[in-house]
């Protein structure tokens, strides 16, 4: 009979070659980081490396570095869309949040980097009497994150108003036309692998008063039908497309509004919510409660639910196998680039 062996990946030569990179890039990365302190559901296992650059160029640079090397990274911007599961997670998190910068607003336009504030955002535009995203004002994530899943909300979609998006390809910043991207229902066309830097957005004039009003009406109706507060990573679920019947609805006929697993719960407020409670919380909680759903729905109604939250596997993006996938995407991307 073979035996299986066991061989535990040697990342110490990878670990010298990220302190290298940082160094030489000026970016601070750092160990000992949880996706639990990273993520707004506030579960999920430890992460080997956060690095986290200031600037889009300095962004840009440090993937290209890092893809060269081979080594694996994914992009977080506040972590209000992602459960990550609870093993450890041998990859980098390349973190936005400090890829913030200031908008920059010329007429009509706005010109934002990646780890920018989405609420933010919207308050700034409201204030210089611009209108187009006013609907977006709650969502608490950061513009890459939006721009990534096309976020939206209350009749507004981020992709609508893009007029460009800055990607990293190449060590470099370059510029791609917003109606070159697919926006569709909280999904875009943009790959795993590319790193989303900043967008110039392209809104439109009106009197403040009134879109403050639209972004208050948005606001209160949240307020009315979502839990406030709670470790929530949003709505878990997109809605089936052609369905009369809204995701939340339909968990919420089954009965399943605080039903429990661990330290995960169907939100009494939203059933298309999970949040989470208590220090003891796993992220395993949150997920055997949403499979819980999608199999009740599935047998019910005969619907197969898709994940609007990211779920991340600690072995999908794991090293080693997942380098490959890697070094072909950059080969892909060269050859694109010399096109
Ligand atoms: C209470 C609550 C309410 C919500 N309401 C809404 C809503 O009404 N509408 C809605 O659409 N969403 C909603 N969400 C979900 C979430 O806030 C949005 O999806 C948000 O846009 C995610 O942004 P983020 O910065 O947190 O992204 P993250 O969760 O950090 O990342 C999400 C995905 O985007 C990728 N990503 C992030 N930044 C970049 C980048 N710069 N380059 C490349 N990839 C990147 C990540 O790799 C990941 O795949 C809600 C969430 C919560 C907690």
């Amino acid at each position: 009979m073979a035996t299986k062996v066991e061989t535990k990946p040697d990342f110490a030569k990878r670990d010298a070659l990220i302190e290298e990179i940082a160094s030489r890039l000026g970016v601070r990365a750092e160990r000992g980081r949880r996706f639990a302190e990273l993520t707004s559901l506030r579960v999920g296992g430890a992460i080997d490396w956060v690095i986290s650059p200031e600037t889009e160029t300095a962004a840009a640079e440090l993937v290209y570095e890092l893809e060269k090397a081979n080594i694996a990274w994914r992009a977080l911007g506040s972590g209000s869309n992602v459960l990550a599961d609870d093993r450890e997670h041998h990859y980098v998190i390349l973190s936005l949040r400090d890829l913030k910068g200031e908008a920059r607003f010329d007429g009509e336009r706005v010109s934002i980097s990646a780890g920018y504030s989405l609420p933010r955002l919207c308050v700034d535009a409201a204030r210089q009497g611009l209108s187009g995203i006013e609907g977006l004002g709650g969502i608490p994530g950061t513009v890459g994150g939006a721009l990534w899943m096309n976020a939206g909300a209350y009749g507004h979609e981020i992709g609508t108003v893009t007029e460009s998006v800055r990607v990293a390809r190449q060590g470099r910043v370059v510029e791609v036309p917003g109606s070159e991207v697919e926006w569709n229902y909280r999904h875009t066309s943009f790959r795993e692998g590319e790193l989303l830097l900043g967008a110039t957005l392209r809104l439109h004039r009106d009197e403040p008063e009134k879109i403050k009003a639209r972004m208050e009406e948005a606001k209160q109706k949240r307020l009315a039908t979502q839990p406030h507060g709670a470790r929530s990573a949003g709505c878990f679920f997109k809605n089936p497309p052609g369905s009369k019947v809204g995701t939340g609805k339909m968990i919420d006929e089954m009965g399943m509004k605080g039903t429990r697993r661990g330290g995960a719960l169907v939100s009494p407020i939203h059933a298309n919510f999970i949040v989470t409670e208590g220090e003891d919380a796993k992220a395993s909680d949150a997920l055997a409660l949403a499979e819980e759903i999608r199999e009740r729905v599935r047998r019910e109604h005969g619907i197969e639910l898709e994940y609007e939250v990211e779920l991340w596997s600690a072995e999908e993006n794991n090293s080693l196998e997942s380098l490959e996938r890697k070094e072909n995407l950059v080969d892909s991307l060269d050859s694109k680039e010399s096109e």
